[in-house]
């Protein structure tokens, strides 16, 4: 039978290159960049295996006095960079893909702290990021410098190997764009002023790059074609438009989207797939090039969709292709069912932001290619007979249970909810995380295809019924439970009060014990989970009343680019917010407030008190199994995911990878993956 998705499978050509089907990862940060190299390109190289025709790079800085330190990207400052950046070619050309660099020149999106460049810009303005310094306003010969350094670049990717090589003005990271907005622009010489001028520095470095590797290579424009600030930014209906018509066939491919990332990598809690079409539909009728657009397009059926209505010709993807490497082949082969669909929850953004390799809450093998030898499709198989039992089914027992499977084990998975899902079950039952619950459902899809693995649901297990069962090899997987004695970060002791009957915890609301009237939460988590309660507890029709230590509401969710978002969501629904406070004393019908710099007190009237502190691992049967591991009435005992430490989803997927990929199978050596080192 023909496959359904055919046209998605279809050679598209790209100016001088011809990519081998419309999946196209577009440019994405990871964290690795210029520092493991090894480790980018074994991750871009399952991208191409898995089927993505063009895979690109994140941003890749072209000169020093661009640097964008502390975030680690990509560099091509002179020729040294090259053979790094060759590793990458060459691992995505194996598979038949096309690799694609994204130039960048950040501007005053540079702090340059490892540099010590003066920073440029088309006007003298505060560097992005509160940095405590200001760019210089350019001049002439600094512009006619950046077009130097911007050919001498390209030339260098197009010796690095690139098939595609991009003109960046995007997510307001990038110096072209910079020059197109007015709120940046205010030159009175021929690179300001009208739009025509404004625009003059990215057709330049189009028209540059074209002459300078157009012979072999694409060219490609990166364009943000609105900001969502209305008439202060770039707008779809106004200038955004104008410059996509007047470039229109200039470059060999646009790559549309919105800006800045927060809005370009839109969370699920926020935006649901498909939310950026609304923004780029018009880029088509204006150009007769290939156009790349994205919007977590993870449905086979929304991809086909977007291709046959005309939006765009290839499909973009950076977290689809985060989540689901083979995501391509999956489709090709008829495989929609086994498809990892990205949940768009941004774990994999809040690397980058935090400078550390790449990780996905679907995909634990992401980033971990190199350094642990993690493949996302194949798993070698079990040395030797064993029966495995793996107790609790939340997201760290479904996936150790899952690649026990894969590798040829039996398996029992044991639950003692009726369901399986565990924290991922109840989580995704509140407002906006409803994409969650792919976590659980991927996995049990999965399971269910291997006959090695037997569930077990509605089975609480105690030691002796683990002794019982004669099973050597035991995983506990038994999650955690919020506190509610508001002990955690700030609170080494319970808070006073916190044994009134008005005082809940989130897994009372989670299980549908909901207070009424004026309700404080308490976050002493900084993650979205007291965010969501707050909206959960709005919706029951309650008052909600925020309060944490943090400087800001859900001080973490900053790394996920939520937190704008939920700063914005929490006002809207009239909840009343106290930032630098901590909760001192809960009383009859109030709380007391403390200030965290001044000491200050502050009362508040409350009918109850959410607390949502630390948790408390569910680790009593590990505990009670020990003593038989050291006795040699069981080979091994391991305890994963939130019994060990609670943590994040992302934390226990990949603790149940890790166990099971290293049954019989443990790394050797002090440090138990590779490390890229600088060769001396
Ligand atoms: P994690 O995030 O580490 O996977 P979860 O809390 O999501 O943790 O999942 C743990 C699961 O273990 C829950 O679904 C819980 O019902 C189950 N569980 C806890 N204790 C037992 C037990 N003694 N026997 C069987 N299942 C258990
Ligand atoms: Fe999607 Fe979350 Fe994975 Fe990122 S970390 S690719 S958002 S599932």
């Amino acid at each position: 039978m023909k496959n359904p998705f055919e046209i998605l499978f279809q050679p598209i050509k790209i100016g001088p290159v011809t990519a081998p089907n419309r999946f196209y990862q577009v440019p994405h940060c990871n964290g690795m960049g210029y520092r493991m190299p090894r480790a980018l390109a074994a991750m871009r190289g399952i991208k191409a295996e898995g089927g993505w025709g063009v895979v690109c790079t994140e941003e890749v800085e072209i000169h020093h006095s661009s640097d964008i330190a502390t975030s680690i990207e990509g560099r091509i400052w002179t020729e040294a960079d090259i053979p790094a950046l060759k590793l990458m070619t060459d691992a995505v050309h194996k598979h038949g893909s096309l690799a694609g660099i994204q130039l960048v020149y950040s501007g005053h999106n540079s702090p340059n702290l490892y540099s010590r460049s003066v920073n440029l810009g088309p006007r003298s303005v505060g560097v992005n990021g509160y940095h405590p310094h200001q760019s210089r306003m350019m001049d002439k010969e600094d512009i006619r410098n950046l077009r130097k350094w911007h050919r001498d670049a390209a030339r260098r990717a197009k010796k690095a190997g690139f098939d595609i090589v991009y003109a960046y003005a995007g997510h307001n990271l990038a110096m072209p764009m910079h020059f197109m907005l007015k709120r940046y622009n205010q030159r009175t010489d021929e690179y300001g002023g009208s739009l025509k001028n404004r625009v003059r520095l990215f057709r330049e470095l189009i028209e540059e790059t074209k002459d300078a590797v157009g012979d072999t290579c694409a060219v490609a424009a990166r364009f943000a074609v609105d900001e969502l600030l209305g008439e202060e930014g770039m707008q779809a209906s106004g200038e955004g438009r104008d410059i996509v018509a007047m470039l229109a066939e200039l470059p060999d491919l646009w790559d549309v989207n919105i800006s800045g990332w927060e809005n370009d990598s839109a969370t699920s809690r926020f935006k649901k797939e498909g939310y950026q079409e609304k923004y780029i539909n018009f880029v088509k009728s204006l150009t007769s090039k290939p156009v790349v657009g994205v919007g977590r397009y993870t449905t086979p059926e929304a991809m086909l969709s977007v291709v046959q209505r005309g939006i765009i010709d290839l499909i973009g993807a950076a977290r689809p292709s985060i989540a689901d490497p083979f995501l391509p082949k999956k489709l090709q082969e008829g495989r929609v069912e086994d498809i990892r669909e990205c949940i768009g929850c941004n774990i994999c953004v809040s690397a980058d932001n935090l400078s550390v390799p790449i990780r996905c809450t679907q995909n634990p093998t992401m980033g971990e290619e190199w350094r642990r030898g993690w493949h996302p499709e194949k798993v070698h198989r079990k040395a030797t007979e064993k029966e495995i039992l793996v107790i609790g089914g939340g997201p760290a027992g479904l996936e150790a249970a899952r690649v026990f499977g894969l590798r040829g084990y039996e398996v029992i998975l044991l639950e003692e909810e009726r369901e399986f899902g565990g924290r991922v079950l109840r989580e995704s039952a509140l407002p906006g995380l409803q994409e969650w619950r792919r976590v659980a459902d991927w996995r049990l899809t999965q399971i269910e295809k291997l006959s090695n693995i037997s569930l077990y649901p509605e089975s609480p297990i105690t030691v002796d019924d683990v002794l019982e069962t004669g099973i050597r090899d035991v995983v506990i997987a038994t999650g955690a439970h919020w506190r509610s004695d508001g002990i955690g970060r700030v609170h080494w002791q319970a808070i006073s009060g916190q044994a009134r009957p008005e005082v809940y915890s989130p897994d009372d609301l989670m299980s549908g014990k909901i207070p009424a009237g004026r309700v404080l939460i308490y976050d002493d988590d900084h993650y979205y989970m007291a965010s969501v309660l707050a909206e959960l507890l709005h919706q029951q029709g309650c008052e909600v009343i925020y309060a944490t230590p943090a400087p800001m509401v859900a001080y973490w969710s900053q790394y996920t680019l939520e937190q704008g978002r939920i700063h914005a969501q929490m006002l809207k629904s009239g909840t009343q917010i106290f930032t630098e406070k901590k909760l001192a004393k809960i009383g009859e019908k109030e709380a007391a407030l403390i200030c965290t710099i001044s000491g200050a007190e502050t009362v508040v009237g409350v009918d109850a008190v959410v607390l949502v502190t630390d948790r408390i691992s569910n680790d009593s049967l590990y505990l009670g199994l020990k003593p038989y591991l050291a006795a040699g009435k069981l080979d091994t005992l391991n305890v994963i995911g939130d019994a060990e430490a609670p943590g994040i989803i992302a934390d226990a997927v990949f603790s149940g990878y890790k166990v099971a990929f290293n049954m019989e199978n443990e790394p050797e050596g002090d440090v138990p993956f590779k490390v890229e080192r600088t060769q001396i």
